[in-house]
């Protein structure tokens, strides 16, 4: 049997019972299997074997009370996955759904991701199965606190440095840091995102949203196309999604379609990211309220029907498997030539094997949305200095990050004999890195 699919074969024994985690492995295995062929020293060094497990996972009981004095229990995570080539970095996730399984498949793509911004960050995630959604300020304060009292013991500026996710934005991190510096008083950049009078980033609110858009724009121009006068649509209405909308707009697109878990919306005449930025960050509603705005719009129920939104590039930036087979036949009907993930793997293993085979230029996660991490990165860089950089400077150093990302993914693909696979191009660029630093460290 070939070595990658030895290693595959275990990693589905030993976790059956973590699909979205195997997901993510098949894919990022499948597309080195010529890299180790290439690499026999590799397999000598069990390194697939090692990268497959987690340095560490902390799993740990957060209690807290709301504000009817009921007590509620729920359980935090933190994946310590790989710190080859610096310390672990990651967002936390606060959602209903979270379980290990999840944050192993988004601790394991993080590994890939961050190598890829050419910063040291190794890769890591965290989070919990508390739904922040209805729950009042104070609930969430008193959430994060206690969230924070018993991670606080395993992160540090050095050592493992989380950020936001879904259900955690500027908020919930204002609330995470104060925990923290209270119980080691320390004041350190141990955590990104974090509000600019307290050692935040300018740029990091917008980051993942623009990189998708800056990488977006350098994979269309690299195939002779732009984002100017073309129809996007973009799943989801959160950080992502609402920064995606706002660079594309400016790149000259028209955004027609937005959504949350609910539903979506459609407006022919484009949307306005600031009508989603009132609902969604100031008066924290559904996005069915975009009616109240803009009464000649459409909502529909159901948030999977928004790929059948006639567009010519698609950006889903909402949640894992959000665009299957389904939904990408329906993206291709209607001529979209250009998917990106600003989300973390929304498109399933099937669908993105579709939308590839058709030729639909495809921009993968860890690539598309590692704008994110980079410039959480930078903000990393700017508490260690104890400086802070204009907008106008982080900006143009994630823009170069993201274009200088496409062209080594690209050239990744090309060298390996798959030009034009960017998914495989920006899993091995990934890997090459994080497996050329675990070699130097001996069998650690
Ligand atoms: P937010 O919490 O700000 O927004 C998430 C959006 O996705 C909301 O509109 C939410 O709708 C929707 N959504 C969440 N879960 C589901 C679901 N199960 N089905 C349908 N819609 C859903 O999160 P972010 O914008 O920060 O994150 C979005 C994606 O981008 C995630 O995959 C995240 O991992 C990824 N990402 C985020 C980065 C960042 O910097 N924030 C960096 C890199 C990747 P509703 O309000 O109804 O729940």
């Amino acid at each position: 049997m070939e070595y990658v699919d030895q290693v595959l074969a275990a990693v589905k024994e030993k976790n059956a019972h973590e699909p979205e985690f195997l997901q993510t492995v098949t894919e990022v295995l499948n597309s080195l299997r010529p890299v180790v062929e290439r690499h026999p020293e590799f397999q000598k060094a069990k390194l697939l074997e090692r990268l497959v497990e987690p340095e560490r996972i902390i799993s740990f009981r957060v209690p807290w009370v709301d504000d009817q004095g009921e007590y509620h229990i729920n359980r935090g995570f933190r994946v310590q996955f790989n710190s080859a080539i610096g310390p672990y970095k990651g967002g936390l996730r606060f959602h209903p759904s979270v379980n290990q399984s999840i944050l192993k498949f988004l601790g394991f793509e993080q590994i890939f991701k961050n190598s890829l911004t050419g910063l040291p960050i190794g890769g890591g995630k965290g989070g919990c199965d508390f739904d922040p959604k209805g729950k009042s300020d104070n609930e969430v304060m008193r959430f994060c606190q206690s969230f924070m009292t018993e991670l606080y013991r395993h992160i540090g500026a050095d050592c493992d440095v989380p950020a936001g996710d879904i259900g955690v934005g500027g908020r919930e991190i204002g609330y995470l840091y104060g925990q923290y510096k209270r119980i080691t008083g320390q004041y350190e950049g141990v955590l990104t995102g974090k509000g600019l009078t307290y050692g935040g980033s300018l740029a990091r609110t917008e980051a993942t949203g623009y990189g998708l858009c800056y990488y977006t724009d350098e994979m269309l121009r690299d195939n002779g196309k732009s984002f100017e006068g073309k129809t996007v649509v973009i799943s989801g209405s959160g950080n992502v999604a609402i920064y995606a909308n706002q660079k594309a707009t400016q790149l000259g697109a028209k955004v027609v379609a937005m959504s949350d878990s609910n539903g979506y919306i459609y407006d022919p005449n484009g949307i306005d990211y600031k009508v989603i930025q009132e609902i969604k960050e100031v008066k924290r509603a559904r996005i069915k309220t975009y009616l109240d705005y803009v009464p000649g719009a459409r909502y529909v129920e159901g948030c999977r029907g928004i790929w059948t939104v006639p567009c010519d590039i698609a950006l889903p930036c909402a949640t894992q498997n959000e665009l299957d087979v389904e939904g990408a036949q329906a993206l291709m009907n209607n001529g979209c030539f250009a998917v990106a993930e600003g989300a973390n793997m929304p498109t399933t293993l099937e669908a993105t094997e579709l939308l590839q085979s058709k030729g639909v230029l495809f921009g993968p996660a860890k690539a598309a949305n590692a704008g994110g991490v980079a410039t959480s990165a930078l903000e990393m860089s700017q508490n260690s200095m104890r400086m802070a950089w204009t907008f106008e400077e982080v900006d143009q150093k994630l823009h170069d990050i993201m274009v200088n990302i496409y062209h080594t993914s690209a050239k990744a693909a090309e060298e390996y004999g798959m030009k034009g696979n960017l998914v495989a191009g920006a899993n091995i660029a990934g890997f090459l890195k994080v497996a050329n630093a675990m070699m130097a460290q001996g069998l650690v």
